[in-house]
């Protein structure tokens, strides 16, 4: 149930409607909009009907939603979410690149790439110290020593930083460390991952699981939103199918069908999208064509020597082109890539 508030309704009223609402046992969640405040209603309604709040002061309707995606929908907030990233805003009219490695492999390695990320114009800087391998003998990340050279690193070069958590003691840690708290396609219906980052401070780049459906992707959101963790980023970052030029197939078209649906902010990753260097360049123009609000790709120095997925991770002079590629196309939308104007 969606509870949609008069434009100039007063927050005593917002607050009176939370009370009544978490009197009856439900859980109630204030989604302030451009035009008016909707209060997302959730958990298990019993006897007594929430409806009865159409008579509250301040109250412009009570809208009953069909399907099981809530707070995720524009229907609680028809205006795009535009989620602050460490000061960099993910959302709205600007457009971001995100880079960086696959892991975190040393200090060295880690501080190269992000400086190049940073003299090319990349706003935030993304690797992983905890890898989700296929198999359990290869490379699994640094761990909390990752964390602190990437905590390092974004002191340095003043880039926020995204890095995956794989489980709940990852994540606690991510959460203290990072500006953004990344679950990676294996984790995106690890439900009660899902609920622990719900309930983490920081925002959640959720991947898309390489065989999830839009409407899957859009309930591991649900998942998140309804633990009160309200900034959630998607990322499309291709599923399984038939093809075997690429690793992944890049399913292009659900970000215009996320942002039919949603108001929440989606990225691609044709890095994983494609597992080849060769086609990052032309995916991430296609992405951003097609109104992704920006690129997640990862770059080495010496993608040779890379301990994970050096085959789809481009040099730092392809990132720089990438950049400015990515900018003119946005600039065919009315979009650019937006320097960190609202850091603080
Ligand atoms: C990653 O981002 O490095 C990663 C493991 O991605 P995914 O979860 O999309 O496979
Ligand atoms: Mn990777």
């Amino acid at each position: 149930m969606l509870i949609v508030m008069e434009a100039g309704a007063r927050p005593e009223q917002i607050e009176a409607v939370v009370r009544h609402i978490e009197k009856m046992g439900l859980k109630a969640h204030p989604i302030p909009g451009a035009q008016r405040t909707a209060i997302g209603v959730t958990g298990r309604q019993g006897a007594k009907d929430p409806g009865i709040v159409e008579n509250f002061p301040g109250v412009k309707e009570v809208i009953q939603v069909s399907h099981s995606y809530k707070l995720v929908s524009r229907e609680a907030k028809p205006d795009d979410s535009v989620i602050s990233v460490g000061g960099v805003d993910v959302g709205g009219r600007g457009i971001v690149v995100v880079g960086g490695p696959c892991a975190v492999e040393s200090y060295d390695q880690t501080r190269t790439i992000a400086e190049a990320i940073k003299r090319a114009g990349g706003q935030l800087f993304r690797g992983g110290a905890y890898k989700p391998r296929t198999s359990p003998y290869s490379f699994q990340g640094l761990g909390e020593q990752g964390l602190e050279i990437l905590a390092r690193v974004r002191e340095e070069f003043d880039l926020p930083i995204v890095t995956e958590a794989i489980d709940e003691e990852s994540l606690n840690l991510v959460d203290q460390y990072a500006d953004c708290i990344q679950i990676g396609a294996r984790n995106m219906q690890n439900f009660s991952l899902l609920k622990r980052a719900g309930k983490a401070r920081k925002p959640v780049l959720l991947k898309r699981g390489m065989s999830a459906t839009l409407e899957e992707l859009l309930l591991s959101a649900e998942y998140i939103m309804s633990e009160g963790n309200y900034n959630v980023i998607f990322c499309e970052r291709g599923v399984r199918t038939f093809s075997d030029h690429t690793r992944n197939t890049v399913d292009l078209s659900i970000v215009p069908a996320i942002k039919r649906i949603s108001h929440l902010p989606i990225l691609v990753d044709p890095s994983h999208g494609t597992g080849k260097r060769n086609k990052v360049l032309p995916m991430s123009r296609a992405s951003i064509a097609v109104g992704a609000d920006g690129v997640l790709v990862e770059v080495h120095h010496k993608p040779e020597e890379a301990l994970s997925d050096g085959p789809q991770a481009i040099l730092p002079s392809t990132f720089a082109d990438l950049v400015q590629q990515v900018d003119a196309i946005a600039g065919v939308l009315g979009r650019s890539i937006v320097p960190t104007l609202s850091r603080a």
